[in-house]
């Protein structure tokens, strides 16, 4: 399992997630912040400091959020 940064994030892109992350899992992309699903480790630290509240579990995606898990995927394959 894995977190994912979802659409608020495309507003804000504060990146304090980024700074926090322990194993280095998230990059910022062109349109917002992504996690990593292969490396991130599920410690919770970015979704701690995230003004927006972008950054939900894999397990609690809504339909509407799912799309952001398969972005993320899609980023960190190329
Ligand atoms: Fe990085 Fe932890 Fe957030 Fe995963 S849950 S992206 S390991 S800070």
């Amino acid at each position: 399992m894995a977190f994912v940064i979802t659409a608020p994030c495309e507003t804000e892109k504060a990146g304090e997630c980024a700074t926090v992350c322990p194993v280095d899992c998230i990059e910022e992309g062109s349109d917002h912040f992504y996690i990593d699903p292969d490396i991130c480790i599920d410690c919770g630290a970015c979704v701690a400091v995230c003004p927006v509240d972008a950054i939900v579990e894999e397990y609690e995606l809504t339909p509407e959020q799912e799309p952001y898990l398969e972005k993320a995927e899609a980023y960190f394959s190329k």
